[in-house]
């Protein structure tokens, strides 16, 4: 009798991988775990909107990501494989997947947020009463938060010991994919089209976008690369300066889990040759800090799983916020008359992206020129970034108003003309996104309404017109907010929080 080999594929029942925030191929444990079973691989996305409450991706969030599942579903293609769409409730959408498939076991790679990560406790939970084997890896970040804590054994609150901490523990090597073709199911399960996921907006406003990203895995490993290359070296003089294209633009390839940490650091490893424990040279010291104040706003989420909602240091509780929607407006449509912030709202709103200094310029303004509450600006931007990120979203807001961890004091007001002045010397940037202000001579770039008549005639600019006069005076907003901030302080609380309340921005 002629003896038949049944190949192993067959007789191993498929595994599910539940891509999520990692949506890549290359370092993901959960993928290649699930291909060491051998068996078929059902690599799976599920929209589950309704699972992150207020915190469901934002509109440029969702535009990445039908490009990002467009570049994975392409990349799986490529190894024989392919990615399955479903949305709905995650727990019972895996359950019915594996029922449909025979798979025996869900692997996936953890989220940092604890909402999700406790939503991934209760199915996992699920799964496990329904015989299904769970495997779950650590995610995008490069140390588990549980893990780190200070001498008392409790998180840490400042980012420098915090970093210090961290910088004595390994780093894991990035784990590479296996090579071949995936062993694919006897028959692919049915998937929902990209589109009916319904993640485009609606009418087209996504154009800027298209022209300043490519969302996937292989534009993220080929922007580090380039990044490595050519900006490294520079960066520490150059990430200030909003014009330039002096940072790495990696942070929704992070966030969307394209590209871990971990390869970041073996990227500056091998491009600067160290051996020890950090890389060499103050490029890659400095970035490879940024990289740390991730980390640090993940420890902090999951310490402080409040924090998206409820400042840190809960005084802050009873700050007299202003409330005036006029002036949100002016804010989030780059219409306050401080040049600087209007062009990284303009900046925003085009692109779904701002660097990082202007990001902190139009913070502070907002908070504490407009004193409107830290949470209004971090919605705007979770709607509007692409690189929109509970964590870190979190941290640069409750640091900018002053109430978070390591938080710059609340009484240090950036001076929206002099950072213009300082970070944007030559105008380029606010020319760039200002355009109505672009022929205005450098030493009035930054304060328009400072220009004698003739400049502003001679560069076509008409105050209240054609561009608008300061919404608030900051001399005058920064007192307002100090004297705020005084009477928070109090230890009876504020006066009157109607009184603040309505008291008019100068
Ligand atoms: P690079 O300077 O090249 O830095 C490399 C990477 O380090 C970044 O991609 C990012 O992952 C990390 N990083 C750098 N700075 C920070 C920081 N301050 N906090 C945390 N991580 C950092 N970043 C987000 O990814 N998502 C957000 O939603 C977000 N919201 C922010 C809100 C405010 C008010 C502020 C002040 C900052 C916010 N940041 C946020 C941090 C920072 O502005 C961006 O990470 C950075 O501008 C991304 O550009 P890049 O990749 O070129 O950065």
């Amino acid at each position: 009798m002629q003896h038949v080999r049944i190949p192993r594929a067959v007789s191993i029942a498929p595994t599910i991988v539940w891509f999520r925030l990692d949506l890549r191929l290359q370092d993901n444990p959960a993928l290649n775990a699930a291909r060491a079973r051998g068996g078929p691989v059902i690599p799976l996305y599920i929209l589950d909107a309704a699972a992150e409450g207020r915190w469901a991706p934002g509109a440029a969030s969702r535009w990445w990501l039908h490009h990002s599942l467009a570049a994975l579903d392409g990349a799986l293609r490529s190894r024989g494989s392919r990615l399955i769409l479903a949305r709905g409730a995650a727990g019972s959408v895996l359950r019915r997947f594996a029922r449909a498939t025979g798979a025996r076991a869900v692997c996936w790679n953890e989220r940092g947020e604890p909402a999700a990560a406790a939503r991934d406790r209760r199915i996992q939970r699920d799964l496990a009463a329904a015989g299904l084997e769970v495997k779950s890896f650590r995610g995008s970040v490069l140390f588990d938060p549980s893990t780190v804590a200070n001498r008392s054994g409790r998180p840490f609150q400042v980012f420098t010991p915090f970093w210090r901490r961290c910088r004595t523990l390994p780093v894991e090597k990035p784990q590479r994919l296996r090579r071949g073709k995936f062993v694919a199911p006897a028959r692919w399960p049915r998937s929902l089209a990209l589109g009916a996921l319904g993640l485009r907006p609606k009418i087209a406003w996504d154009a800027g976008l298209a022209a300043a990203w490519s969302a996937g895995e292989a534009s993220a490993r080929r922007q580090l690369r380039r990044f490595v290359r050519d900006k490294l070296d520079a960066y520490a003089e150059r990430r200030d300066q909003p014009a330039g294209d002096g940072t790495a633009r990696l942070s929704p390839h992070l966030h969307f889990g394209e590209i871990t940490p971990r390869q970041v650091w073996a990227a500056l490893r091998a491009a600067t040759r160290e051996a020890g424990g950090v890389p060499a040279g103050r490029g890659a010291w400095v970035f490879w800090n940024e990289i740390g104040w991730r980390e640090f706003a993940y420890h902090l989420l999951h310490h402080f799983p409040q924090t998206p909602q409820n400042p840190l240091r809960p005084e802050f509780a009873a700050f007299p916020w202003a409330r005036n929607r006029a002036a949100l407006r002016a804010w989030q449509q780059g219409r306050t008359g401080y040049p600087i912030v209007d062009a990284g709202m303009r900046q925003l709103w085009r692109t779904g992206w701002m660097h990082n200094r202007v990001r902190m310029i139009l913070a502070s303004f907002l908070v504490k020129d407009l004193r409107l509450p830290w949470q209004a600006g971090a919605r705007w931007f979770w709607d509007t970034l692409v690189d929109a990120d509970l964590a870190s979203n979190t941290l640069g807001w409750q640091w900018t108003a002053g109430c978070g961890a390591d938080a710059a004091p609340f009484f240090r007001v950036f001076n929206p003309v002099l950072q213009g002045r300082k970070f944007d010397g030559d105008g380029s940037y606010v020319r760039r996104w200002v355009p109505e202000l672009a022929k205005l001579p450098v030493r009035h770039i930054h304060a328009p309404w400072e220009a004698p008549p003739t400049a502003l005639a001679d560069a076509g600019v008409i105050l209240r017109q054609t561009y608008p006069l300061p919404i608030v005076d900051h001399r005058m907003a920064r007192r307002l907010a100090l004297a705020a901030y005084d009477d928070m302080k109090r230890p009876t609380g504020p006066r009157s929080r109607a009184r603040w309340r309505s008291r008019r921005i100068p």
